[in-house]
């Protein structure tokens, strides 16, 4: 007993030395065996109730979706952005690896969960209202109906937690994404049709029109997925981003580095990011109505996992 108790001061003494280097921490584990989900309460913890931090309101961007559609590779923009705030050149140099919450190639799987940055940054809006920003990586996986249930639940968790969902797809919306709903942002990777609509928000916008509307001869599930999703979420968006190119998607000993990426992908990577988390862009969590803390979102977090629990 003795020995565990001092192992224990060992490593929360190794955690504490290790504020310093930021890294990807896993806030809600998923047992996939037993269906069940368990929030981390002291990681949690130990992410929103800091000095500083506590009473601020909070923006929580999550990306969500299925395994190996580049969640982790976006999000590793999303970092260096938050890192490099002020500078134009936030995107970095041309060989400089990506680093950040771990991306990779291959089909094994990881395991699903809620994951967040362990550094929550603090961002001074165009009103002087300082914000905290905290990132989250949902993680999926959708290769069976057993584990569709738990995935859902994942999502209606984040979704509920988060400010601004990004909703990573690959190539088109299905039928089933639509199901899975809970959605702000719909991402599409690997947008192929710039001819017909252009990469960015605006070909997203009119590619979601018309994948929303609501026509005669749908069923009428299919008709009420739409009507809902409207009155479900104040503001439904789509961005069309270009394949990354054959580097990224194949090549094992590609690190991340700028010169390896298509223009096309980085050219709209420089309007995406921003939209998504320049100052003035920002979404402050609101529940009810109102904004809410971090100290208001462990709160939150702890509620809404006893109702999933139920
Ligand atoms: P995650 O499991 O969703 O977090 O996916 P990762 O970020 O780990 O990326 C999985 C693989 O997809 C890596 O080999 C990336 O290089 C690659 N990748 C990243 N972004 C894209 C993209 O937009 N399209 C394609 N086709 N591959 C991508
Ligand atoms: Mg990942």
């Amino acid at each position: 007993m003795r020995r565990e108790e001092d192992e224990d001061d060992l490593l929360e003494e190794e955690e504490d030395e290790e504020v310093s280097m930021a890294r990807p921490v896993q806030i809600v584990v998923a047992d996939e065996d037993e269906h069940s989900f368990s929030l981390q309460e002291e990681v949690l913890e130990r992410l929103l109730l800091r000095e500083e931090l506590q009473d601020l309101h909070v923006v929580v961007v999550s990306v969500a979706g299925a395994f190996r559609k580049g969640k982790s590779f976006l999000l590793d923009f999303m970092l260096r952005y938050m890192y490099q705030q002020s500078t134009i050149s936030w995107i970095g140099s041309e060989n400089e690896p990506l680093t950040g919450f771990k991306w990779r190639g291959g089909c094994e799987r990881e395991t699903t969960g809620i994951l967040a940055w362990s550094e929550v940054f603090v961002v001074e809006k165009p009103d002087g209202c300082k914000v905290a920003v905290l990132l989250i990586d949902t993680q999926g996986a959708f290769d069976s109906q057993s584990t569709i249930k738990d995935c859902a639940t994942l999502f209606a968790l984040s979704t509920m937690t988060s400010s601004v969902q990004v909703y990573n797809l690959s190539q088109n919306v299905q039928e089933d994404d639509l199901q899975h709903l809970q959605t702000l942002m719909f991402l599409i990777r690997d947008w192929s049709y710039p001819y017909e609509h252009p990469y960015g928000l605006e070909g997203g916008q009119s590619f979601l029109e018309k994948r929303l509307q609501v026509k005669q001869n749908q069923h009428e599930e299919l008709q009420n997925v739409r009507k809902h999703i409207h009155s479900c979420f104040s503001n439904i968006r789509c961005f069309l981003l270009p394949h990354p190119g054959l580097k990224v998607a194949t090549n094992p000993q590609f690190d991340g580095r700028l010169r390896d990426i298509d223009e096309d992908f980085k050219k709209e990577l420089v309007t995406l990011i921003p939209t998504l988390l320049s100052p003035e862009n920002l979404v402050e969590k609101e529940i009810g109505g109102v904004k809410i803390t971090c100290r208001d979102l462990l709160h939150y977090f702890k509620a809404y996992m006893k109702i999933y629990q139920g």
